[in-house]
């Protein structure tokens, strides 16, 4: 049996390895300013102001935040940041992040950078997946009206075979080249259309190993059946099933939606129910793990411990590749780069685009790390700890 090393999160040498001293400081300076909520809402504010009035703020939040989170404004830029995170174990994602282009001629480009992520991971060695949204290849509206089983134009049905040749043409660049392909998950009221274009791509191109993966949100209450239930389908259909498994992003719009409309909100009632039913959907997995693949897509210490610790009592090698942990670039490396050392395999979303089409990705980042009881963030404790343990 291969030496399995204890694991733990805790060891900000080996999580900040990748990080000069400068870079360090510049991480601890946006991470402050972003923890206090009225600077990071002044901050955003400004921002999006300079860029709407046409200020020449490009650059440096191209030199800052840009640089922290993202891995540049094009597959070529991203290079550096690819193979800084080989040096260390870590796997790329590219993830073409431009949002809000909603024109056909924004699909097609979209379909078109996302094979272009496909070519360069076939070039690769340190690209494993490639990741895209059905948003960005289909109109929100259109994808809203099939869900609520609105009758379609004669525009709109052909609109939506576009959409549907898009996921097509991408998933089977996917097989040829066998990069397995993420479909990420977004807002309840567009994902059964989503749902029902990845199962169909799973179908025709799971055959032999999982190629598709489809997304599921824990946080949603029907997540977990939905899981079970398309896990089921696959096995009886003799297909591979290819899992990315999350909490969730949209949970302040769910629920603000489901209460304006009047409906029951999908989302979990608290955070220990997403919690429970996250570990579930991973403990499920590894249990039926004949024909799954999963990825624990997670900031969260104790999931990602849980799942490692999973494959150490089933006696599963670190480096199956039916097994994967993701985080996000510029964040919760604690935990990438100690999964890594370990032996895990491990791989970061680095989303590129230009700096203005990233704008929105960046927004949620200063978002989701701004504090709310006054507390420094997890990322500003371990970055502020390692600065200390550098200096001593
Ligand atoms: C590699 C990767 C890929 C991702 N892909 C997607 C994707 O395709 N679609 C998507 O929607 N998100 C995606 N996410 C984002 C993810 O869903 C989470 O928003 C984010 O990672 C925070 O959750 P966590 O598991 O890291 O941990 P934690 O910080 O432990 O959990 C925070 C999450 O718990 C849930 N939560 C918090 N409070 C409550 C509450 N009161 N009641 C119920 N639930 C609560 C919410 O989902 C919240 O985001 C991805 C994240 C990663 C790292």
């Amino acid at each position: 049996m291969e030496p399995r090393p204890q694991l733990s999160f805790e060891d900000t040498s080996v999580a900040f390895s990748y990080k000069s001293d400068a870079e360090l400081k510049k991480a601890n300076l946006i991470f402050s300013l972003v923890n206090h909520p009225s600077i990071s809402k002044l901050a955003t504010s400004s921002v999006k102001f300079a860029f709407a009035v046409g200020l020449p703020v490009k650059s440096i939040i191209k030199k800052t935040a840009f640089d922290h989170f993202c891995g540049g404004e094009t597959i070529e830029e991203a290079e550096e940041t690819i193979q800084k995170l080989a040096k260390f174990g870590i796997g790329t994602i590219l993830d073409y992040s431009v949002e809000g282009e909603e024109t056909e001629a924004g699909f097609e480009k979209t379909t078109a950078e996302t094979i272009l992520t496909l070519e360069k991971a076939h070039k690769s060695k340190h690209i494993p997946f490639c990741v895209f949204k059905v948003t960005g290849l289909a109109a929100f509206a259109l994808l809203e009206k099939i869900q609520a089983k609105e009758k379609l134009s004669v525009i709109e049905e052909a609109a939506f075979e576009k959409a549907k040749d898009r996921v097509n043409r991408i998933c089977a660049k996917a097989a040829e080249y066998r990069i397995p392909v993420l479909v990420d998950a977004e807002e309840t009221w567009i994902q059964d259309p989503i749902d029902e274009l990845a199962y169909a791509m799973m179908e025709k191109y799971n055959r032999t190993e999982a190629i598709v993966f489809n997304t599921y949100q824990l946080y949603r209450t029907a997540s977990l059946q939905n899981l079970k239930d398309s896990h089921a389908v696959a096995d009886r259909g003799n297909y591979y099933f290819g899992a990315k498994v999350v909490r969730g992003a949209y949970m302040e719009k769910e629920r603000a939606r489901a209460e304006k409309l009047g409906y029951p909100s999908p989302i979990q009632p608290t955070k220990e129910a997403s919690d429970e039913a996250f570990n579930a959907a991973i403990e499920f997995c590894v249990e039926k793990r004949d024909r799954i693949s999963v990825m624990c897509g997670s900031h969260n210490e104790l999931s990602n411990l849980m799942l490692a610790q999973l494959l150490d009592k089933y006696g599963i090698s670190h480096h199956d590749k039916r097994f994967w942990f993701a985080q996000l670039y510029g964040m919760s490396d604690n935990i990438s780069f100690n999964l890594a050392k370990a032996g895990y395999n491990v791989a970061k979303y680095v989303p590129y685009g230009p700096v203005k089409s990233v704008m929105p990705y960046l927004f949620r980042r200063a978002n989701e790390n701004t504090s709310v009881a006054g507390q420094s963030s997890r990322e500003l404790i371990l970055i502020r700890k390692e600065l200390k343990r550098r200096k001593a």
